[in-house]
């Protein structure tokens, strides 16, 4: 319960509430108006926070709406900050540059050679979202991606290791402006959406499978519970019309009446309990941006020239020296994970292999970075894969 005691008493203070840390896991908080009547508060209010509470003390917890309240308090501060992080001049060493590319880079269809290297800073993108997926059951998750704005790649596993580093980092840097200048512009929002929209569709996909897994179960249960009772209506009425034969009569051909009506109210209201078990399991996702960070941190930059056919062009890809890693190769079609990238003909794009992929109307294979909308021969919609 530490983490909530501190960030209470950390958001208290800033709101003007004096507060003095009791034992065990508790908080004396002397709060200004405006804190009291957000939080319901009296003005000298002790705050417990652990299993063991001082007497008296009002318990704080994860549960219950004390997270609304003190998300309310925060408002819209924390949306979005800058963090610059640096690294001593001796840790910034990369012997064998050419190594780091073998391992970062997979070019099946160009040849690549590394150019030079140079010191520098560079500036990456952090956005965090809350995704909720409602059906019959609701999951709520976080997910978040990274973009180097300097290169254009995907931080990916680079992230991961950068996000537990700013967990360990307690000293809060500001971005210098010499810092600011090496690491240059941001993106414009077009081009922003443009990555982040499939992006952080395919991460809530991935992260909302073992949920939507557990809710297919589910369905198939309610689904063949509900078709095993109505099959078994229907089949005893079938019995019955089976057993009234050829027999004729008054009392024979109301029967069988009977039961003919019989099987189709009984298949009448499989159909409308299927109807409702699909509306009951409908999946519905809602997605909320919830913090950006820009985060400015030393690079080593290699500078690749790639090669294909007679033409050549020169890519850059940052190896991060604060976590020891190079990122992703650039990709100009498709979501940037891992290491492998085909280069297009004519403007020698690297996108992702399906990138490159022949067209599903007409077979042709094309560059989805050269035509991101639609094909250049049949002009098919080909939709779907990002572009830069
Ligand atoms: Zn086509
Ligand atoms: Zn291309």
């Amino acid at each position: 319960m530490g983490e909530l005691r501190d960030f209470t008493a950390e958001l208290l203070e800033r709101r003007g509430a004096a507060i003095e840390a009791m034992e065990p896991d508790a908080l004396e908080v002397l709060a200004p108006q405006p804190v009291r009547d957000a939080m319901g508060w009296p003005e000298l209010a002790l705050l417990g926070f652990g299993s063991q509470r001082p007497n008296g003390a009002i318990p704080i917890a994860f549960e219950g709406d004390w997270l609304d309240r003190l998300g309310a308090l925060l408002g819209e501060q924390g949306r979005w900050s800058e963090r610059q992080l640096t690294i001593s001049p001796r840790a910034s060493v990369l012997c064998d540059p050419q190594r780091v590319l073998e391992h970062a880079l997979d070019l099946p269809n160009a040849v690549w050679r590394f150019q030079r290297m140079t010191e520098t800073f560079t500036r990456c993108l952090i956005l965090t979202f809350r995704y909720t997926a409602i059906s019959d059951e609701k999951r709520e998750g976080l997910v978040s991606l990274g973009f180097n704005l300097g290169t254009g790649a995907v931080l990916d596993d680079v992230l991961m290791r950068m996000q537990r580093l700013m967990a360990q980092e307690a000293e809060w840097q500001t971005p210098s402006p010499e810092v600011r200048a090496a690491a240059g512009g941001g993106w414009d929002g077009q081009r922003l959406q443009a990555r982040v929209h499939p992006l952080v569709e395919g991460k809530v996909k991935g992260d909302r499978e073992p949920f939507l897994r557990a809710m297919r179960r589910r369905l198939e249960r309610d689904q063949n519970r509900v078709h095993a009772y109505h099959d078994d209506l229907r089949r005893m009425s079938l019995k019955r019309l089976a057993a009234l034969g050829v027999a004729t009569g008054e009392r024979a051909e109301t029967d069988r009446r009977r039961e003919t009506l019989r099987v189709a109210a009984v298949e009448r209201e499989y159909r409308v309990k299927l109807d409702d078990l699909r509306h009951n399991y409908a999946l519905r996702v809602a997605v909320e941006c919830l913090q950006a960070l820009d985060l400015y941190v030393p690079v080593l930059r290699l500078e690749v020239l790639i090669k294909r056919r007679k033409g050549e062009r020169l890519i850059r890809m940052d190896w991060h020296p604060l976590v020891r890693a190079a990122e992703p190769p650039p990709c100009e079609a498709g979501l940037g994970f891992g290491r492998e990238r085909l280069v297009c003909d004519d403007s020698l794009h690297l996108t992702e292999p399906a990138g490159q992929a022949p067209c599903p109307s007409c077979g042709k294979a094309f560059c989805r970075a050269c035509h991101a909308a639609s094909c250049p021969l049949c002009r098919a919609n080909v939709r779907g894969l990002a572009a830069p």
